[in-house]
């Protein structure tokens, strides 16, 4: 192992390479930030690629909350373990593991019990943008290694390319939980609204769970792409008579958009029983009429990527279809430009950094 982490003067933490922003809605550049040394229960993870998530760019212009900076984003983490802690005991020098959203939780409410990390109540902590339990903020993916505790860490499959794997941390994980939860399967009819890099992965993971899928975008732009990612049909939803079509037609919608959707529309685009999930979020209020909800029996939910156990799911269940996810391979430097680039869609359908050029 080559390690690129140099010791400084400060004995308890280890300096290494980073892409970070350095305040809100500056570009990232290169810089070095601490890595707390290696506890018991820790392992020591030589990233080798991290994936760019929507997500990162709200949080490193501060779109959503204030932020914490310099801030180093990314929690699409995939790479190797070259150190493990005296207590750790599901990990060893040399495997492949991931890390997602979360590296910390209560780990003692009721959530946290059930395996549903992402909804711990005692406050998770966030991969990056997040304080960690003794109070130094979180840093991200986009750097050469990151230590977590083995209990937040995830187990890549070895017929998973490492790099394909990384986007399904988030991406992935944010529509397993979803369609697996509302049992997407033989005999289901499952929308996936929007064909970005979480609906690719919706798309993907449905067809592979054997629903019938069907693409809801707002053209056939991207018609090709779907059908070829597992999609059965595909949808305009410019095209006022997708709507008459397929009234009632669907048990599952799952929305990947953060455009506020005319939810009365879609709503009637459900079976009696049917529900309609949001993963994509917008940022003001949204509404609707209750009696869409009510003429049959309808849900409106949403759902935020997986507990830590339903993320290993996913990732064995990813392997064993041999899904990944669809990238474009990227050097640390295009970071900023590939920013643009997701703000304008112009992705199919994930940019992975390759680490080693941090
Ligand atoms: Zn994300
Ligand atoms: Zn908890």
């Amino acid at each position: 192992m080559t390690s690129q982490i140099t010791s400084q003067t400060d004995i308890q933490h280890s300096t290494v390479p980073a892409y970070a922003a350095p305040s809100a809605k500056a570009p990232l550049e290169r810089t070095a930030i601490p890595r707390r040394p290696v506890g018991e229960h820790d392992v020591l993870i030589e990233i080798k690629y991290s994936g760019i998530c929507h997500s990162d760019i709200h949080q490193a212009r501060d779109g959503w909350t204030e932020g914490i900076f310099p801030m180093v984003p990314g929690h699409e983490i995939a790479g190797v373990v070259t150190e493990v802690g005296p207590g750790v005991t599901r990990f060893a020098v040399g495997d492949r593991v991931g890390v997602g959203c979360m590296v910390d939780s209560c780990r003692e409410c009721d959530n946290c019990r059930a395996g549903l990390h992402q909804y711990c109540t005692g406050g998770n902590v966030a991969t990056y943008n997040g304080l960690d339990k003794n109070g130094d903020p979180t840093y991200g993916g986009y750097s050469t290694h990151i230590v977590v505790d083995e209990q937040y860490t995830l187990r890549i499959p070895d017929q998973l390319p490492l790099d394909v794997a990384a986007p399904l941390l988030c991406a992935g994980i944010t529509l397993y939980s979803p369609l697996a939860h509302w049992k997407a399967g033989p005999g289901k009819r499952v929308a996936i609204v929007g064909l970005g890099g979480l609906g690719h992965m919706g798309v993907k993971i449905a067809h592979a769970m054997g629903a019938e899928v069907s693409v809801l975008s707002q053209s056939l732009r991207k018609k090709g792409d779907g059908l070829r990612l597992g999609a059965d049909h595909y949808y305009a939803t410019s095209d006022e008579t997708t709507f008459q079509k397929l009234a009632g037609h669907f048990d599952l919608i799952v929305s990947t958009v953060s455009a506020p959707l005319p939810f009365d529309a879609y709503l009637c685009l459900l079976k009696t029983g049917g529900a309609l999930v949001n993963v994509g979020a917008p940022e003001e209020p949204v509404s609707l009429n209750v009696f869409s909800l009510m003429l049959g029996r309808k849900t409106l939910a949403g759902s935020a990527i997986g507990g830590i156990p339903e993320t290993q799911e996913m990732l064995d269940f990813c392997a064993e279809h041999g899904l990944g996810a669809e990238i474009e391979l990227i050097r640390a430097d295009q970071i900023n430009e590939a920013y643009e680039r997701v703000l304008a869609s112009d992705v199919r359908y994930r940019f992975v950094i390759d680490a080693a050029t941090i």
